[in-house]
Formats: structure tokens, sequence, C-alpha cells
């Protein structure tokens, strides 16, 4: 990829990657200075975090179970009370998205330092980005407090994460590894990252669910979502992920769902402008790499239109005029009659083009 000029100024997270790694977290959490922590975790996934708090043994305070998708405010005050409370100096995030969010959330607030545990592929752990909503409005900050300290992948912990779930996370991933390779803010070593991750995922997710629990590809899509996520946390998106943010803080969508929908169509909008990104992708997805992501979507199940999301179909019109609002570099201008007919075809589920 042409790349004649950047700058690059990797952020600066530890990272522990392998099956059973969680064994050395009370050893991650004493060097990152902490001594009272907090485990976070979804209601769903509270029983994890009360084995990985046991295994804190004197370290951990308590769990608290109550994260939510899109990080309300509301809830990080409950949290947030929680933690003061018990004289907590870290949190142990232990899930996806939304429970990094609750414990960004909290580090924004208090300063305390995060290790997280991922259990799905969206990549949160390695960005310094925050996204909370209150009063059913999203905004999005950024800053060197939110960047977790530490970040522990294990490979055992996502194991129980639903095949279909697996799929819509993983898609989730590529989608950051995608909008990276054409992000004018990118770099040689991102767009290494990205076409690696991208076809690391590309190879596992079938393999994941064709057997969820079994464990196979389960290794090579949490390595892809690493570094997908890196790719997140160092360079700028574009068009696709200002579609997805629009359809999931307006419209309420479920995000890695959202994401899984829009990718193809959004790369097929951006193709024109990037032969150099398209050449890129062929090796890994096909001739034609936007059908190529449509086709493994739909291969392994995952939803294919915004109307399977249950979107009305005259929420087109408004989300193709809230994504032509904010300012943001895409390979490709910003016009709205293609916009618009782009979230038509997701929408109905047509073939991208
Ligand atoms: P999620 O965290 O909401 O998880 C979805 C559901 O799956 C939850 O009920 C969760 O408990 C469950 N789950 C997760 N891992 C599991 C496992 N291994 N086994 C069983 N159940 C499991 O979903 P997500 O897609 O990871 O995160 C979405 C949220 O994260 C959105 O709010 C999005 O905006 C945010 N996000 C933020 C960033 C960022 O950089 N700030 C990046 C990506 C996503």
């Amino acid at each position: 990829l042409p790349r004649d000029s950047f700058r690059f100024n990797p952020l600066p997270t530890r990272v522990l990657f392998g099956a059973g790694t969680r064994s050395a977290l009370a050893e991650e959490v004493a060097a990152a200075g902490i001594t009272r922590a907090l485990v976070l975790t979804t209601p769903g996934q509270k029983g994890m975090g009360e084995e990985i708090a046991q295994g804190l043994g004197d370290l951990a305070v308590g769990v608290f179970g109550g994260a939510a998708m899109h990080t309300p405010t509301d809830v990080t005050q409950v949290a947030l009370d929680a933690l003061t409370a018990a004289g907590v100096d870290g949190v142990v995030s232990v899930g996806g998205g939304s429970t990094i969010g609750l414990g960004k959330a909290l580090a924004a607030r208090t300063g305390v330092a995060q290790v997280v545990l991922p259990t799905t592929y969206a990549g949160s752990e390695m960005t310094p980005i925050l996204g909370e909503t209150e009063d059913g409005l999203k905004t999005t900050r950024s800053g060197p407090e939110i960047q977790p300290e530490v970040v522990i992948y294990d490979i055992e912990l996502t194991h129980s994460l639903p095949a279909g779930m697996s799929v819509t996370s993983g898609i989730n991933a590529i989608a950051h590894a995608v909008e990276a390779l054409y992000a004018p803010n990118g770099n040689p070593v991102m767009d290494a990252l990205a076409l690696e991750g991208i076809r690391a995922l590309v190879g596992a997710l079938p393999r994941i669910a064709a057997d969820p629990a079994g464990g196979a590809g389960r290794e090579a899509a949490l390595y892809g979502a690493w570094l997908c996520g890196t790719c997140l946390g160092n360079v700028g998106m574009a068009l696709h992920h200002k579609l997805c943010h629009t359809l999931g803080g307006s419209f309420g969508l479920p995000h890695a769902e959202t994401h899984t929908v829009i990718l193809p169509h959004a790369l097929a909008y951006n193709a024109p402008a990037v032969p150099e990104v398209m050449a890129a992708l062929r090796p890994i997805l096909g001739d034609d790499p936007a059908a190529g992501l449509h086709a493994l979507a739909r291969d392994l199940g995952a939803p294919v239109s915004l109307r399977a999301l249950d979107l009305p179909e005259d929420a087109i019109d408004r989300a193709t005029e809230l994504s032509m609002q904010a300012r943001y570099p895409n390979p490709r201008p910003l016009e709205a009659e293609a916009i618009r007919a782009t979230l038509a075809r997701a929408w109905a589920g047509d073939a991208p083009i």
C-alpha cells in the first residue's frame, strides 16, 4: 500500500496472549499498582466475574455485574458509588465492549487503573476511546486515561461466546482493519496488522461457526481481534464506522450485527477511490472483496440486512442526513444520493455494488 509519508506514535498497552493467561492476573494487577480491585461484568457474565474475583483473592473487593450496552451514565454512577465506598484503586473488566466501556468510564472519572480480559472481538480494550449515552444521546471522547494499562487475552474465556455473536463480533473487528487500510493517518505498521488481522479472522470464523465450543479457530480469532483493535486505537475511522455509530446511537441497532450488515456496502461505496486497498484485500476475500464479506456473513448465518435488525425503511433518509453531518475523512467524497442508495441496499439485504 502506498504510504509516502507518515507519523506513528504507538499506544502503550501491555498485552498478554494465550490459553490460560488469566492465571497471571493477580501478578499483573499487583504490578499495575492495584491493591483493591473491583471486577466488572454484564449481568450475563457475572459468574465468570466471580471466578476471576476468586482467583484474585484479597486483591478483589467484589464484582459489579451491571455493565450495559452503550455505557449508560446512570449505570456508571451506580458503579462509581460502589467503587468509592469500597476504596477501589483499579478495575478488572471481564467481557466485551460494554463491560470495557464501563471500566473506561470509571477510569475517565477517577483515574483508576484498568486490567482487561476481553471475551469478544470488538477491540475496545486497545483504544483510548469511550462512547457513553445519557438521555438517549451518545457522545464519544478520547484520552490517555481511557486507554487500559494491561490487556490479558485468554482464549479460554472466548469459548462460551455463542456462534452468532462470534461471527458478528469477528466481522466488527474486520471492519476496524478495513477502514485502517484507507485511513489518511495510517502507516505501514497498521496496514500490516490490518491485513494479518483480517486474514486470521476470515480463516477462523467458519471454524468457530461450525463448532463454537470446540475451540477450533478461537486462538486465531482472538489474535485477529487484537490486531484489528490495535488498528482501531491507532488510526482514524471513516464512513463505515460513522454509519454504524449513527444506526446504533440514533436508531438503537445492535453494535456487532450492524457492523456486519454495513461493512460490505461501505467498502463497495469506497472501492472506486481505493483500488490499492481492494488489490490488497483480494487474496484474502476474493475477486470482489465487498461481495466476499457479504458472502462470509451470509454463509455463516449472520444477518445481512438492516430490515432483519428491525430498522424501519423510512429511517434510511434520516440516517443518510445524520451520516452526512459530521466532518470526517473518507476516501470517496460523501454523496447523499449514493449513500442513501447504499443504505437502501443494506436495508434490503441486496448484494453490495
Ligand atoms: P457486549 O460487550 O455488549 O457483549 C454482548 C453480550 O455477549 C453481552 O451480554 C455479554 O455479556 C455477552 N458475552 C460477551 N462475551 C461473552 C463470552 N465469552 N461468553 C458468553 N457471553 C459473552 O458486545 P461487544 O460487541 O463486545 O461490545 C459492544 C459495545 O462496545 C458497544 O457499546 C460499542 O459501542 C462498544 N465498543 C467500543 C469500542 C471503543 O473503542 N470505545 C470499540 C468496540 C466496541
